[in-house]
């Protein structure tokens, strides 16, 4: 047997054992009686166990040395010296972590999300303060373990955003600040724009029909995936083969639920778009349960969920074209309404408290304000006591409005609680590179606004896979984009699409 051939088959069965937590994490958060919560926990953490053992393991490091030695005289960017290099990248991290500062850290973890569970609802900041300032001493551990030159917060980053830093991403959110600010006063001095009607009442099954529709004709192939409902909406996969989605049906505001499935079928087309030679290697993206090293992570999946959801989903054309058969759906409920109303109330802009339920907007704002709090709280310039208050000025700052409780404030969003640092910017990462890779796509593909004005997602989605999702986390983002768009990381696009859309919604 070759030695690339052996290292294949090691990293094939680490594969198996993370796609079988997926699988479990999946049956978790839709199908699983409460009363296993305990044993499932028991299960999952020996899995994970199993997991790192062998990600540390010494035998691993031979099976890379002797694969590195054979695949020195490859292509440099092929397959096999990617995933090689991918590993080695992982395996390097995993030396230099040590095994007890990981157990802490999922010891911590659970109990931050349990401690945060029950202060969230009581809004009592104080009870999860002390839990969180344990969870951040381990991270700036975990970041020193890691290692980095400039600042704690881009070692956590290497988990997930590897090309990211803490300096690119205060760039990144000036130029954002510069170009977003000055439009959502414009848009807030505007007249409110009606969206009454969306809070009818919409029945679960109707909506649950109209979504699949769409997924289907986006290209989301059902013979290799399925939808299910869950309290907060995401996409699993356990290979290409299996790609599931959920979504969370609110009966009476009919946006979430389908606005969530369009943009879960944008994630489960990557998926489902990765090259079939690519199953069980470290280049499919199941594999970035552990380190994000190497590959395109979370920025480049979330660029394409917004794509989707937003760039397809919620624009004028796609309207045009399907609203009709969504009042098929709601013949009472939408009588009243015509298309031009419709598109204008599910682009509605307006400041809110809650990051999830943000518009495209002022979406970014949101997750600005968390980035900034989170890289001041890693390199000591911010105080967890202090957290409430900067949260509340920063909020106003941003967004001209302020929570009267932490509830709604710096309690609301579950990322911290588990120790997830450096999380965040993926989200506003995908809205930038959504932009790019749209702006790519025009100018690669002849007619493609005609095809899609007609509800024929064929051609981009075929872009799509050919230029970014067959290659799984083959290339880092940076890499990425100069091979797919030929140009760098830049924000212009962005807010050059926010300009041109909402400049014409809000006059
Ligand atoms: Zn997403």
């Amino acid at each position: 047997m070759s030695a690339y051939t052996e290292f294949a088959a090691y990293i094939a069965e680490l594969n198996d054992l993370l796609c079988t937590l997926n699988l479990l994490t999946w049956d978790v958060r839709t199908q699983m009686p409460p009363a296993a919560a305990e044993t499932r926990g028991q299960q999952m953490a020996t899995l994970t166990r199993i997991v790192q053992e062998r990600l540390a393991s010494a035998e691993l490091g031979r099976l890379l040395d002797r694969a590195e030695a054979e695949v020195r005289a490859d292509a440099p960017d092929s397959y096999r010296v990617r995933a090689v290099r991918s590993v080695r990248d992982a395996y390097a991290i995993s030396q230099r972590v040590p095994p007890a500062l990981i157990g802490a850290l999922a010891v911590q973890r659970a109990i931050g999300q349990r401690v945060w569970e029950e202060a969230k609802p009581a809004n009592d900041f104080a009870r999860f303060a002390p839990h969180l300032k344990t969870l951040l001493r381990l991270s700036r551990e975990l970041a020193d373990a890691i290692g980095y030159t400039d600042h704690p917060y881009d070692a956590l980053l290497l988990q997930y955003e590897p090309d990211m830093n803490a300096a690119r991403l205060t760039a990144l959110f000036e130029a954002l600040k510069a170009g977003i600010l000055p439009l959502l006063r414009r848009i807030t001095a505007a007249p409110a724009v009606d969206a009454s009607f969306l809070y009818r009442h919409y029945p679960a099954a109707q909506q649950r029909a109209f979504g699949l529709e769409i997924a289907g004709k986006f290209g989301y192939d059902f013979q290799r995936g399925r939808v299910d409902a869950s309290a907060h909406p995401f996409e699993i996969s356990m290979t290409r083969q299996d790609v599931r989605m959920t979504t969370r049906y609110q009966e009476n505001y009919l946006p979430g639920a389908i606005f969530g499935l369009f943009h879960e079928t944008g994630h489960a087309l990557y998926e489902q778009g990765i090259a079939p030679e690519l199953t069980r290697t470290a280049l499919a993206s199941d594999f970035v349960g552990l380190y994000a090293v190497g590959g395109a992570t979370f920025g480049v999946h979330e660029s394409q969920s917004r794509l989707w959801e937003n760039q397809i989903g919620r624009s004028r054309p796609f309207w045009h074209l399907h609203f009709d058969r969504l009042r098929d759906y709601f013949p009472t409920q939408l009588a009243d309404v015509d298309v031009e109303q419709f598109y204008r109330a599910v682009n509605r802009v307006q400041p809110s408290l809650i990051r999830v339920e943000a518009d495209e907007v002022t979406y970014n704002l949101h997750i600005m304000l968390r980035v900034e709090l989170e890289m001041g709280l890693l390199d000591g310039r911010i105080d967890v006591d202090d957290l409430p208050a900067l949260w509340r000025r920063k909020m106003s700052d941003y967004l001209g409005v302020a929570p009267e409780t932490d509830t709604e404030g710096v309690l609301q969003d579950i990322h911290w609680s588990a120790g997830q640092f450096g999380t965040f910017p993926a989200y506003t990462i995908g809205n930038v590179l959504s932009a790019q890779f749209m702006h790519a796509a025009r100018r690669a593909v002849a007619g493609l606004d005609d095809a899609l004005a007609a509800g024929d997602y064929r051609p981009l989605r075929d872009w799509l896979a050919e230029k970014i999702h067959r290659h799984g986390r083959t290339f880092g983002l940076d890499e990425l984009l100069l091979r797919v768009t030929g140009e760098e990381f830049a924000a212009a696009p962005y807010l050059a699409y926010l300009h041109q859309k909402y400049g014409e919604l809000y006059p």
